[in-house]
């Protein structure tokens, strides 16, 4: 099959024949039929992350099962899935305490060092990120990795709740669990952004205040959910979010853009007893100065989530009822579709920082 390959930082992708194995118990090989391309596949790109060299980059995908190993029984050929980005086992305590974003036995999922990879290239094993390599015709994974979804479902839209909504909205919706008639701000419209906006909306916040510095994606935050504005590249947004909400600062705050000028200022954003919840990839080495005793006396909670704090197998179909009853707006959200030999381009844009989401389509 092709994939494509992280061969280096601000190295174009390497697309090549890739071996994929068939699945064995837990197994299930995937047809992928479109992978949409995240922030995060940019960081790698750009060297901001560690990676390996080679490593199959992809991990927001839908696409239709094509064979199962004995043991699956959840999903069967024929099914059409999403794909989670980052696996749980089920099994350790933080998966049995009902937070699988948090699971700490992932290796348990994955095939060991003495079985055959589950993927080569040129005779040697090449590893996925976050356990998808979704820039590929197929990709391989443990069961739970997948999710059915019903057959009308477009593979583009359902793409991206493998990782930008559930990202995005469940960090609202499962993490900070907003409550109807509060504040919020989103910091940065990309892709996790807007899905944190319309889970604001679907919670029912009733200031939800988008932050960027493009226009075009403040225009798109108003369309999604957004009550306020903010364009950080001609004013200070801690200030304009103090001026919306009367001095007082908001509720919750969620930085989805992974700077840490945004990051300071999401905390810095917040009311008293507010929480800011830090979901941008923020590169390594890089760190975040507060005053604390601005937190310690105003009760301020900050924290982080992965993946939104999915619970998969619930949030999925969730959301892609949400799509149906037309209460989660994935159509204006897939901005753009393109082959896999054109990835490097989707990078470009992604990284001119106006366009919101491209997605690889296979077929
Ligand atoms: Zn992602
Ligand atoms: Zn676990």
């Amino acid at each position: 099959m092709k994939a494509a390959m992280f061969q280096g930082a601000n190295k174009p992708l390497l697309i090549d024949d890739v071996e994929i194995d068939r699945p064995r118990d837990h197994e299930v090989l995937v047809r992928v039929k479109a992978c949409g391309v995240c922030h995060s596949d940019l960081h790698y790109v750009k060297g901001l992350v560690p990676m390996k060299i080679p490593t199959l980059l992809g991990h927001e995908a839908a696409g239709v099962v094509e064979e199962v190993g004995n043991l699956v029984s959840n999903v069967k050929p024929g099914d059409h899935v999403i794909a989670l980005s980052v696996i749980y086992c089920g099994q350790c305590d933080q998966c049995v305490s009902g937070n699988p974003s948090s699971c700490v036995n992932r290796e348990s999922t994955r095939r060991r060092d003495d079985e055959k990879p589950r993927t080569t290239w040129r005779g040697q094993k090449v590893t996925p990120v976050s356990d998808g390599g979704a820039f590929a015709e197929k990709m391989l994974g443990h069961e739970n990795s997948f999710v059915k979804i019903p057959d009308d479902m477009p593979y583009d839209r359902a793409a991206l709740i493998g990782c930008a909504v559930t990202t995005g909205a469940g960090s609202v919706l499962n993490h900070a669990q907003v409550k109807p008639g509060t504040s919020v701000a989103v910091f940065g419209c990309g892709g996790i952004g807007l899905s944190a906006i319309q889970g604001a909306r679907i919670a029912g916040a009733l200031q939800i205040i988008a932050v960027d510095t493009f226009e075009s994606k403040l225009a798109m935050a108003r369309r999604l959910g957004a009550t306020h504005t903010v364009d950080a590249s001609s004013s200070d947004a801690v200030k304009e979010i103090q001026k919306i909400t009367g001095g007082k600062g908001v509720d919750y705050s969620f930085e989805a853009v992974g700077l840490k000028k945004t990051g300071e200022q999401c905390i810095q954003s917040l009311g008293v007893r507010g929480m800011a919840t830090l979901i941008g990839m923020v590169p390594a080495g890089q760190k975040l100065e507060i005053e604390p005793g601005w937190i310690i006396g105003g009760a301020r909670f900050v924290t982080g989530c992965v993946l939104g704090s999915n619970r998969f197998r619930i949030d999925a179909p969730r959301y892609v009822e949400y799509y149906r009853q037309g209460r989660l707006n994935l159509d204006e959200m897939v901005t753009r579709h393109c082959r896999l030999d054109e990835i490097d381009d989707a990078f470009k844009l992604m990284d001119g920082g106006d366009l919101v989401r491209s997605v690889v389509m296979f077929d």
